[in-house]
């Protein structure tokens, strides 16, 4: 796919020699060991084999003990032990065979990590073919200083093979002088090993270079006035070498080799092809090469007649319409020739097949340089800094190039690029799944609701990044541009994400070469937040505050690649190892861009404007026509009307006025509803409750939802998030949802009469996320008409629930059925004879990792076995008629197709589950403590004791202060969770969902307990709705997981992040 490797210049591979130069002399004044500089003295260069020729022992050590599970560093360690007079020194100096050596290092290996280690197998990898290899890069060098009438050499420590020849896998011929210290009994860093090589070549120290991967080798070397390399790479000593000596050592074409048996071409018809495109008579020879890359579209290197070219052409077989599609890259280059953007010089494009097989174009060879590895190895800081900013200083002229102006307007789709990428991308990534990956189902949720507000338009390079540029060979100046197969019109910024992504990569990941693990301010390299100001600064425009978002999606569209290669890799050639490897990146990479979709939820939910200050005009529950219910109103703020501008969706919305108008509307209406319908019905309510017919649903609660859904007033708690297309709920985000619930909840009966209590909410939100069809048409639709009821049964008395890795209940095959046995308690509604189901959570596999054990399966409530033994109470309470049963399930057959996302899920529903319904008890509390509040207010003015009132006591005063302040930061912590749960999602919101738990229940509590004292007596009968509040309070610091579970994840949380 990447013409990159085309243009790799060989005579200037050297470039930037002369600041190069400069910075290895300025090394060198520092260093006593480096006493020459530039080249001309040299007549001789010294190489150590392992480590500079061909791989070290330790690396190939490293990567067999991963493949046989032997502790890490084991074999190095084991070489080294015992110095000079160690097995390995020994055994280098021909003291021991390889028979007596293997012995001894064997023993000292299992000794080491404490199990039997097999050193015989390490020992036939190191020595093998495969592994015994001689870096091409070195071969070149060696050539180009031969050529040059230096003299070679190499000064090894090796050993004998069991065959009684010495390890030297290289070529002799290569070299003038070969010192091996199993021939010579000596070692390196002994100094007569250094002497003797000397001594064959004929040289005095000063007159040589010498190359060695391990330092103590290397001082040796310098104190003899050896000029010496450190070798960790080869590509990079090759640089260094090269800079000593003043020469190029790489004069091939780089990155090619003969054409691939496969991928041959007919050279005579092209000849006569490229003779009348460039109208030259040659009788000379046709070179061909073919680059080592580009293996999607074949690309070869041509030399004819002097002139140097690059042929691409489409691969042989059946291709897919829209890939390979070299015509593109043609046209848009030919476009771009005359616009100010570098690119090669493109020459003709040939679509007659006869030719070479396939339509192909041809284009200059481009001499320059290519940085493969981003992170500039050998080069200065500033030079760093000078690559990256001509890097974006290219970008800025292909996106400021007027694609009409260059005949590009028809190049492709104008706007709305970015969700048409989003849903092209989630198309890719479901056709190639292999399994679910969480975070990149997040990502397919949280995208499209995250796209930027405004997109330019303007050409993009689709693939921009670092190694598809060449560079000037002596300044930092882009050459030219290549590798334009995903240009397109779309939205810039994704090409300025995608030039960053190596930031956030390893240097080891596989696909993409990264620099995480560098020092950026050390190295010289901007980082991607500065790359993107710098970026903005050139174009003129303002910074991009939503790079992060820019980043999540260029990393999600990696991922969905890195699971199309993935998918391949399965049903290909590829290896087992391989495959797992390859699978193991899709999710790497998915993590990576849902760190970006969470730092982007907060970015926005940090620079959100507290647009509406807290200015309490009034806060009171005006006297109520019964004793139970206020008709008040409450208001936050003095601002009569919110503006339009003030969309819910936009800033933390801290009071109903601020909600935007649709929203606000509703809220009005709900309050209006409250009013006429729920507060006068409470005192029926409440006595049918404490009634022999409490067993069955109210009459009045029915018809009361039935006004309630005339009104709209249903169904209100579904998240927009959970529900996108509004299909099941009126589609409000948790913040709007959490004005609502509040004011439901300053009623214990509004949240069934709007059909949004709890466990139902929670159920629902469950199907919508992870039913299926048929399953929905069963059980959703029931429950979101109101005609049904269900329940959530987890807990069990004989194990501690809040873990519910205890949880028991076993849920067994058998047939075409799953058998359940178990026994359950505190099933809230599980009495309530409308209760039609029942999502039951048990063991499927007790045997399988610990979050992986759980299944979910929904069981009608009219299945035999389900034996309800007794209605539980809550301080007395029986909360009928739903009530909380403890219930019994013997043999409970249920259809298989009733399993809830699959055997095994189970953990991850019951936390899908607690989404946002996790919050909604905390919103009711706020609402049950603001009702306690104002009926306490109402009372104290009326009720007069010692002579007067009991509002003129200070310490009701205080009470109602504190009342007040302890409701107000509540609140504010609910919204807070809510509105990052919407703006970053559940999991970012974690903490907060776990503080606001932690708070809430007990908030209510205090607050509820001081209205009833203020009561009298009278707080706790059931005349007020005190005692109600005062027990679920109390009730939900278990029922929505114990306080202590909650503080557990506040404080982990808090010392993994905060410290
Ligand atoms: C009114 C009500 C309604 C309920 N409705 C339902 C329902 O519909 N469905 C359902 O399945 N369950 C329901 N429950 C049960 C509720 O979910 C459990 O009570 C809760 O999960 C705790 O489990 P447990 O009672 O077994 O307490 P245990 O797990 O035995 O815990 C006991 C105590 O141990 C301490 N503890 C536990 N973990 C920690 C920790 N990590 N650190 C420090 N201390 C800790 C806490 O003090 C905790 O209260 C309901 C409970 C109530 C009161």
């Amino acid at each position: 796919m990447c013409v990159r490797s085309c243009f790799q210049s060989s005579c200037l591979q050297w470039a930037w020699r002369t600041a190069f130069l400069k910075h290895i002399q300025r090394r060198h004044q520092g260093s006593h060991r480096w006493t020459h500089l530039g080249g001309s003295t040299y007549r001789a260069v010294i190489f150590d084999m392992g480590g500079v020729l061909i791989p070290s022992p330790g690396r190939v050590a490293a990567e067999w003990e991963v493949q046989n599970r032997i502790p890490s560093g084991t074999i190095l360690k084991a070489l080294m032990e015992g110095g000079e007079n160690g097995p390995w020194m020994r055994f280098m100096r021909a003291e021991i065979t390889a028979e007596g050596f293997l012995r001894e290092f064997g023993r000292l290996c299992s000794e080491m990590s404490k199990t039997s280690v097999p050193v015989d197998s390490f020992f036939s990898l190191l020595t093998s073919e495969r592994v015994a290899k001689q870096f091409p890069v070195m071969t070149e060098a060696i050539t180009q200083i031969r050529a040059k009438g230096l003299q070679t050499a190499v000064l090894s420590n090796n050993f004998y093979l069991p065959n009684q020849k010495s390890f030297l896998p290289l070529d002799r011929k290569q070299f003038d002088v070969i010192v091996e210290s199993c021939v010579e009994g000596i070692c390196k860093p002994d100094p007569r090993i250094y002497k003797l090589c000397l001594e064959r070549l004929g040289l005095q120290p000063s007159e040589s270079i010498f190359l060695d991967d391990l330092g103590p080798n290397l001082k040796a070397a310098a104190s003899l006035g050896i000029h010496t390399i450190k070798v960790n790479d080869p590509e990079t000593a090759v640089k260094e070498l090269e800079a000593l000596l003043g020469f190029t050592l790489r004069l091939g074409v780089p990155n090619t080799q003969p054409v691939r048996k496969t991928m041959e071409i007919p050279k005579d018809s092209l000849k006569k092809y490229l003779k009348d495109l460039l109208g030259i008579q040659t009788t000379g020879p046709l070179e061909l090469l073919q680059f080592d890359h580009g293996q999607s579209n074949p690309t070869y290197y041509i030399r004819l007649a002097n002139r140097d070219l690059v042929l691409r052409k489409k691969p042989p077989g059946t291709l897919l319409p829209s890939a390979h599609a070299i015509e593109r890259e043609f046209r848009i280059m030919k476009a771009l020739a005359n616009a100010g953007v570098p690119v090669p010089n493109v020459l003709d494009l040939c679509e007659d097949s006869s030719v070479v097989g396939t339509p192909f174009y041809v284009m200059e060879y481009c001499p320059g340089l290519i940085y493969k590895d981003p992170s500039l190895p050998g080069l200065e800081p500033s030079h760093r800094r000078a690559i990256y900013t001509a890097m974006n200083t290219v970008l800025c002229k292909i996106h400021s190039v007027d694609p009409q102006a260059v005949g590009l307007e028809d190049y492709g789709k104008q706007g709305a690029y970015i969700p048409r990428q989003v849903r092209t991308w989630v198309k890719q990534y479901r056709a190639s799944e292999t399994s679910t990956i969480p975070a990149m189902e997040r990502l397919i949720e949280w995208l499209p609701l995250h796209l930027p507000h405004q997109q330019r338009t303007t050409l993009v390079h689709g693939d921009f990044r670092l190694d598809n540029l060449v560079f000037h060979p002596e300044k930092p100046e882009v050459l030219a541009v290549l590798d334009w197969e995903l240009s397109t019109l779309g939205d810039p910024l994704v090409d300025v994400a995608y030039s960053c992504l190596a930031h956030y990569l390893p240097s080891s990941f596989p696909v993409l070469r990264g620099f995480n693990d560098c020092d950026l301010t050390q190295l010289g390299i901007p980082a991607a937040e500065e790359y993107f100001r710098m970026y903005c600064l050139q174009m003129g425009l303002p910074p991009t505050e939503n790079w992060n978002f820019y980043m999540a999606f260029s990393f999600f569209r990696l991922a969905a690649i890195l699971q199309g290669v993935y998918r391949r890799s399965l049903t290909g050639q590829a290896s087992s190892a391989h495959a797992e490897q390859t699978g193991k990146l899709t999710e790497f990479v998915s993590n990576l861009a849902w760190d970006f979709a969470v730092k982007e939820g907060f970015r926005v939910f940090k620079e959100m404007p507290f647009k509406n200050p807290l200015t309490r005009s009034c806060h009171t529950w005006a006297r109520s026509q019964s004793q139970w219910y206020p008709i008040g109103t409450r208001s936050y703020s003095s601002v009569p009307e919110a503006s339009p501008a003030h969309a819910s969706r936009g800033g933390l919305v801290i009071s109903p006025e601020s909600l935007s108008p649709p929203v606000r509307e509703l809220y009005h209406r709900l309050k209006h509803f409250m009013e006429q319908h729920v507060y006068p019905a409470e005192p029926e309510l409440q006595s049918h409750q404490a009634s022999a017919a409490r067993w069955s649903p109210s009459p009045l609660i029915e018809d009361l939802k039935k006004k309630a859904k005339a009104e709209g007033l249903w169904n209100l708690f579904l998240p927009l998030e959970a529900d996108p297309e509004k299909k099941y709920g009126a589609g409000l985000t948790n913040v709007e949802y959490a004005h609502l619930c509040e004011l439901m909840g300053t009623s214990l009966y509004a949240p069934e009469i709007c059909n949004c209590s709890a466990p139902d909410t929670g159920n629902m939100e469950l199907l919508v996320r992870y039913g299926t069809e048929a399953q929905k048409a069963r059980w959703l639709m029931p429950l979101l008409e109101g005609k049904a009821r269900s329940c959530f049964a987890m807990t069990e008395p004989q194990v501690a629930s809040s873990d519910a890795t205890n949880i028991e209940a076993s849920i067994r095959e058998e047939d075409s059925f799953y058998v359940i046995n178990g026994h359950k308690w505190w099933i809230t509604g599980i009495l309530d004879p409308r209760c039609q189901l029942c999502v039951f959570m048990g063991k499927t596999d007790p045997h399988a990792p610990r979050h992986r054990q759980q299944s979910v399966l929904l069981v009608p409530m009219d299945t035999p076995g389900i034996k309800i033994i007794r209605p539980l109470t809550v301080y007395g309470l029986e909360d009928a008629p739903g009530g909380h049963g403890e219930v019994r399930f013997e043999h409970v057959h249920v259809p298989k197709e009733n399993m809830v996302l699959g055997p095994g899920r189970g953990f991850e529903i019951a936390q899908g589950r607690l989404g946002p319904g996790r919050i909604h008890h905390c919103m009711r509390l706020i609402g049950f403590s603001e009702r306690a509040l104002a009926l306490m207010k109402a009372r104290v003015k009326s009720r007069v004791a010692f002579g007067k009132p009991l509002v003129e006591q200070g310490t009701v005063l205080a009470d109602i202060a504190q009342s007040r302040v302890e409701i107000e930061q509540a609140r504010l912590l609910v919204l807070r969770a809510a509105h990052l749960m919407d703006l970053a999602g559940n999991k970012a919101a974690a903490l907060d969902i776990a503080m606001i738990k932690m708070v809430a229940p007990s908030m209510a509590s205090r607050v509820i307990d001081r209205a009833i004292q203020a009561f009298g007596a009278a707080g706790l009968s059931s005349d007020y709705p005190l005692a109600q509040f005062f027990t679920w309070a109390r009730a939900l610091r278990f029922a929505d997981g114990p306080d202590e579970v909650h503080r557990a994840t506040v404080a982990k949380l808090e010392l993994k992040h905060r410290i």
